[in-house]
């Protein structure tokens, strides 16, 4: 019989990337699959701190192996904003184009546009939490690019690059991105587990 493994989200697509890579050693649930639907406010001032947050609620009320990850966007220039505030940097909950438009203006005449993306991942198992943590840099374009992925993606231009995230393939993304180097890190930890 597998072990069973939470990743705390309701994003069935996060859910199958990590399933895709732990095979069948391991049956992973989602939120949705052990039937949680409660509000887990995530309060915390860091990336760190909201994924624990995560972890812990599952882990206090179903006791149950379980992870939960936080990510967001960091500008050198801004002191680390929009941080753990990303989603809801221009105030509304997931608006990506006010959000954009804020880091834009809040740039502009600013030269400096190191940024990168983080991604921290709180694993409980056995009872013991453990870290995982990917990050990805980069700078910030002057103007939108590409209509592909999701949230900064097309003001983010990875070193190395000369495209942003929003002009590249989901593949080539999730092959160099903050949350698959996180996630990475956290399945050869658990491929030594099971
Ligand atoms: P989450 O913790 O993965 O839900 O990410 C929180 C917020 O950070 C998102 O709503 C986006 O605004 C931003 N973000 C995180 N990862 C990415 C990414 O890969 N591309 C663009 N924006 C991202």
């Amino acid at each position: 019989m597998p072990a069973t493994l939470v990743f705390a989200t309701h994003n069935q697509h996060k859910l199958q990337e990590v399933a895709a890579k732990t095979g069948n050693q391991l049956n992973l649930q989602s939120l949705t699959d052990i039937d949680c639907h409660d509000d887990i406010e995530e309060n915390g001032i860091t990336f760190r701190a909201n994924a624990s947050i995560k972890s812990h609620y599952i882990f206090n009320k179903y006791n149950l192996n379980c992870f939960g990850d936080d990510s967001g966007l960091e500008i050198e220039a801004l002191n680390g904003e929009p941080g753990v505030y990303s989603a809801r940097y221009a105030g509304e909950h997931g608006n990506h184009e006010a959000n954009i438009a804020k880091v834009l203006e809040k740039l502009q005449g600013i030269s400096n546009r190191k940024a990168n993306f983080r991604t921290v991942i709180s694993l409980i198992w056995n009872g013991q939490e453990h870290f995982f943590e990917g990050v990805i840099q980069g700078s910030i374009r002057h103007e939108k690019a590409g209509a592909k992925g999701f949230g900064y993606d097309p003001i983010f231009e990875p070193d190395g690059y000369n495209i942003t995230f929003a002009e590249m393939s989901m593949e080539e993304k999730n092959s160099i991105s903050h949350r698959a180097i996180a996630m990475e890190k956290l399945i050869a930890f658990l491929n030594q587990q099971v």
